[in-house]
């Protein structure tokens, strides 16, 4: 069967999968429910959609893809790899040069285990805070996502605050006893709960900055306090640094701020556009992990050659290229003329930006937690984004997500995305 147009191929998608979708971050029901954009390939900084239609593309896959699509580099490593083996079953130099890479790079990351994803990475981090502090609960924050094993849905955010299943079901109580979900930036509440149950809490996990309901930076000493309440009480302070890991600078957002947690759960940009996630922290916890220790964790395609081979080559050229302040200049100049958009139409909007990555909230509100972020106008988001889209920029899906900027965009991307702003405004003005 052949078919031509997105609206043919989602039709298809519609009969086998559920909403058509494998994830649902990437169904449109959130933004009018029109069936999504069928992509066909990426290329640089753009999506080309399988009637050959591009797009600007400031989805970046949800995080990974810091050096755009098909970055030369990166596919001659995966050729490479491809022609030694995809998945070989034994310890491989691609995976070991990438620990090597990782441990030598980030500041407490003595030891890591590399997995497929990060949701087997938090996962596993979770297992592995429990086994060193043999104690059973979990503290998390609303609104921050951690993947989708069991303990990490409650009260999360990304796709699952968007199709409204921030506590799914099929969880079981046994699971949801045991976590604690808290506000994000308020250290009295994290506070007045480990005075209460501090004793049983085997860690405390966040997003250092939260990419997950939209971009959401700490308030300054937040992340300090975190650290000093968590250790306090004898827990273990794990951060997810699945997106912010080599977004904003070469290592983790853990650096950049000053906080140094005693796990990190790494992902996307680590496998270079291939599926990754590694966890990893001071030695003598990493000691409790199988085969040295009794927390038990595996994978027929953990440590994969393939993405082991792809982040490396990413890892290579992020570090000798050192896109991060031509990505940070780009990503202020949208966000700049984003906002001076917003004002010439009045249009109230928020607007959060962590270096590559921002959000734009349509709402006059400061956005510092689950709640505030939740107040912004979801049918302004939806139409706005279908008025980016038919202009020929891809936003992702949902308004708890993030805009990246990537190393392949340049000046004429930004101007024509700014162009398409200007339109999506005058008309949202007008409506
Ligand atoms: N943690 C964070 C912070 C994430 O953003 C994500 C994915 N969006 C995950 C964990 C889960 O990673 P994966 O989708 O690779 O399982």
């Amino acid at each position: 069967m052949t078919s031509n147009t997105s609206a043919e191929w989602f039709a298809r998608a519609l009969h086998v999968t559920s909403g058509g979708v494998n994830s649902p971050a990437r169904s449109f029901r959130a933004v009018g429910g029109d069936p999504p954009v069928v992509m066909a390939r990426g290329e640089g900084p753009y999506l080309i959609d399988v009637a050959g239609q591009r797009y600007i593309d400031y989805l970046a896959a949800f995080g990974p893809l810091v050096l755009g699509h098909g970055h030369p580099r990166v596919v001659e490593a995966i050729r490479t790899q491809a022609l030694q083996g995809t998945v070989i079953g034994t310890p491989t130099p691609s995976e070991i040069e990438l620990a090597e890479e990782l441990t030598a790079s980030i500041t407490g990351l003595d030891m890591v285990r590399l997995t497929s994803t990060g949701t087997e990475a938090v996962m596993s981090a979770i297992r592995l805070a429990r086994a060193y502090t043999g104690r059973p609960l979990v503290v998390k924050f609303e609104g921050t996502y951690h993947g989708h094993s069991d303990a990490v849905l409650v009260k999360a955010g990304s796709g699952a605050s968007t199709v409204g299943t921030a506590d799914s079901l099929g969880i079981p109580t046994g699971v949801t006893g045991d976590v604690i979900s808290l506000p994000y930036n308020d250290l009295d509440r994290l506070s007045e709960v480990m005075r209460r149950v501090g004793d049983q809490v085997a860690c405390v996990l966040t997003e250092p900055i939260v990419g997950n309901m939209g971009i959401v930076p700490p308030e300054p000493g937040y992340l300090a306090g975190v650290k000093e309440i968590t250790h306090a009480h004898g827990a273990l302070l794990i951060f997810d640094e699945v997106i912010t890991a080599f977004r904003f600078h070469y290592g983790t957002a853990a650096e950049l701020l000053g906080v140094i947690p005693d796990l990190y759960v790494l992902g996307k940009i680590i496998g270079g556009g291939l599926p990754a996630g590694a966890y990893g922290g001071r030695r003598a916890i990493m000691e409790y992990v199988a085969p040295l220790g009794g927390m038990f964790q595996a994978g027929t395609f953990a440590g994969n050659p393939l993405s082991s081979a792809a982040g490396l080559a990413t890892l290579r050229v992020l570090k000798e290229e050192s896109p991060y302040a031509r990505m940070d200049r780009l990503a202020d100049r949208l966000a700049t003329g984003i906002l001076a958009t917003a004002d010439q139409f009045r249009i109230p909007v928020t607007l959060n930006r962590a270096g590559s990555g921002f959000t734009v909230f349509f709402g006059p509100r400061r956005v510092t937690d689950y709640e505030t972020a939740q107040q912004a106008d979801a049918t302004r988001f939806a139409r706005f984004h279908r008025l980016m889209l038919e202009r020929g920029v891809y936003l992702a899906p949902s308004r708890f997500e993030a805009w990246f900027v990537s190393a392949q965009h340049t000046d004429a991307e930004i101007d024509r995305t700014l162009t398409a702003v200007h339109d999506a405004f005058s008309m949202l003005q007008a409506e």
